[in-house]
């Protein structure tokens, strides 16, 4: 037996036990005639202690560990003459008796400690060693803690876990494939999941009646800090439900979740806001309610007042900071600076700050009286003391995103995004269609399998652009952490669907006629949705990026830079796989 303890058990009750810890070497340090070293496993860190006086050449040996050399070793527990509140284990130590080392260590390339001094690239090559962090492997354990909650809930409400294959055909949720040549069907490929869609709506169709699968997905798309080519999903499908029944499952999802892993408990009914209402008053389909700054328009107040660029604009509309009138000069120039990079695009930005006598001055006072600027004020409902800050443009939709940009920045710089405080919200009523100017044609805003609100049917055939969809997006602070629909299970109405997206009837057939098909045997109405499980730990471990959460997570390029992957295959397995490599200049 390697051990009889853990790094982390011993406390001052078990003083005089005589135990056995194996683990890794955190830090030696020499004290006078003593050695003390850092013991550390998963479990924490126990102290351990040598005495030269009392066996000389065991503290000599001790005196040689290096960082990070496993080691075994046996003593007695003693209570610490100076304590560490700062750890379970803080108020004893091990007197050591006996000493096995069980493994060196080279020199590690950072310190494997809370505050490292590795950088990301170096951290990412040698994750294995990041991962003995706390930090890392506790953001770990809140995942697996995460999951195993899921599994208990779901399994409560009666869902079964399905796994579904990985080696498939594209499933369309908006992003590329990744593909895999498949060696005994030359010249043919198959995609990974972007999600399971269709499998989950096939087993709705086999009667499984309530389904879930937490399981990696494919996505080849740009990566951000919430996204990266594999991420998990908690993808889940239920048969015989309105949207409405879909909703208190998940938000009931979302309730345990956050009793269980946070202690909190969430207020319910979350707040539930159209798509529409999202995009007027936040510009985003999926607002951080934490704190308010709701966009309020000013067309009706600001324009036609001779100061061209509001008279030009097709919408103007702004935000009001509780109590930022302090705000410096320098302060609103670089808030400017904000809105004007390249990725906003904002042509400038007006601001108004309400006096003590709550007089209004602004950044355009030449052109508005006291009185149109009182009655813009009004429209605020500010008070003194708030600063106003104003866009306007050509295009009211691009406006209202940069105005989204520049809330959240100044709740960031306001101090109001407290990682401990969680609004939930539904985002629902979503548009099924999204137009695009570039390729003249409409794709799905969710995937085609979504259902148009049924009183909307009708409009599939005069105005497809104003058909609402019967989605739903939960959001928390910001992040979409999942999404679902009620699904077509008329094969007629998801013809038409497909009809409608650009697909010519082969090109349906050929990607989807085995769903169509199922649809004729007696298909059940059917919804879901998919809660993205990596945002929901980075949530939860209140992380900027999800590659936190992740064991081994891929770098902005998309490259695990410690197996270094993506990688050229060799002339064999090319051959084999009757593959040639051509790469275009770019
Ligand atoms: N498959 C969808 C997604 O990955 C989720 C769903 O509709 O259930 O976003």
């Amino acid at each position: 037996m390697y051990r009889t303890r853990t790094c982390g058990n011993l406390r001052l009750a078990d003083e005089g036990l005589i135990v056995t810890l194996a683990g890794w070497v955190q830090k030696t340090r020499k004290m006078g005639g003593m050695t003390f070293v850092d013991l550390r496993d998963r479990y924490g860190i126990t102290q351990l202690v040598f005495n030269h006086e009392v066996d000389a050449e065991l503290c000599e040996k001790a005196n040689k560990l290096g960082r990070e050399y496993v080691i075994q070793v046996t003593g007695t527990v003693r209570e610490r003459s100076s304590k560490n509140p700062n750890i379970p284990t803080g108020e004893i130590e091990l007197v050591v008796s006996k000493l096995n080392i069980l493994n060196s260590a080279v020199t590690p390339p950072f310190t494997i400690e809370d505050d490292t001094d590795g950088g990301d690239d170096l951290r990412m090559k040698y994750r294995y060693l990041d991962l003995r962090r706390n930090a890392v492997r506790k953001n770990l354990e809140l995942r697996h803690k995460m999951a195993f909650e899921v599994r208990s809930y779901l399994d409560k409400e009666g869902f079964l876990e399905v796994e579904t294959p990985v080696l498939i055909k594209s499933t369309p949720e908006g992003a590329r494939d990744f593909v895999v040549p498949s060696r005994m069907n030359p010249g043919q490929f198959y995609a990974l999941p972007q999600s399971p869609q269709t499998f989950k709506q096939l087993l709705m169709v086999s009667g499984f009646d309530r389904y879930f699968q937490i399981v990696k997905c494919f996505r080849d798309e740009d990566l951000r800090a919430d996204r990266q080519p594999e991420f998990t999903q908690i993808d889940c499908e239920m048969s015989f439900v309105e949207q409405e029944d879909v909703i208190q499952t998940f938000e009931g999802m979302a309730k345990h979740l956050f009793k269980t892993i946070r202690g909190i408990e969430i207020k319910e009914p979350f707040q539930r806001m159209s798509w529409q209402d999202a995009m007027k008053y936040y510009g985003s389909d999926k607002p951080d309610l934490r704190f308010g700054m709701k966009f309020v328009e000013l067309m009706d107040i600001m324009k036609g007042h001779g100061f061209s660029v509001f008279d030009n604009a097709a919408y103007i509309g702004g935000i009001c900071a509780e109590g930022a009138a302090t705000y410096t000069r320098k302060q609103l120039d670089a808030l400017t600076d904000f809105v004007k990079r390249p990725q906003i695009g904002a042509k400038g930005m007006v601001y108004a700050r309400v006096e003590a006598d709550g007089n209004v001055k602004s950044s355009v006072d030449k052109f508005y009286s006291q009185e149109v600027l009182q009655q813009m004020k009004e429209a605020f409902g500010a008070k003194p003391g708030d600063l106003i800050l104003i866009l306007s443009g050509e295009d009211a939709m691009k406006t209202r995103k940069q105005l989204c940009e520049l809330r959240l920045e100044v709740a960031e710089q306001l101090g109001l995004r407290d990682k401990n405080k969680f609004a939930c919200l539904w985002v629902v009523d979503f548009p099924l269609f999204e137009w695009s100017e570039e390729d003249q044609r409409f794709y799905a805003m969710h995937h085609p399998f979504t259902s148009p609100k049924p009183e909307d049917v009708p409009l599939l055939d005069t105005d497809p652009g104003a058909v609402r969809a019967n989605a739903y997006d939960m959001v928390i602070n910001g992040v979409e952490v999942g999404g679902g629909s009620i699904r077509i299970h008329d094969s007629q109405l998801q013809d038409k669907m497909f009809k409608l997206l650009g697909f010519t009837e082969e090109k349906a057939q050929e990607q989807f006629g085995f769903l169509m098909n199922a649809f004729k045997y007696g298909a059940p109405p059917h919804g879901g949705l998919a809660y993205g499980l990596d945002r929901w730990v980075s949530l939860f471990a209140g992380l900027d990026s999800i590659r936190d959460c992740i064991a081994f997570p891929k770098n902005n390029s998309g490259r695990d830079v410690m197996i270094d992957a993506p990688s050229a295959i060799d002339d064999v397995q090319l051959d084999e796989l009757n593959l040639k490599i051509d790469i275009k200049e770019k």
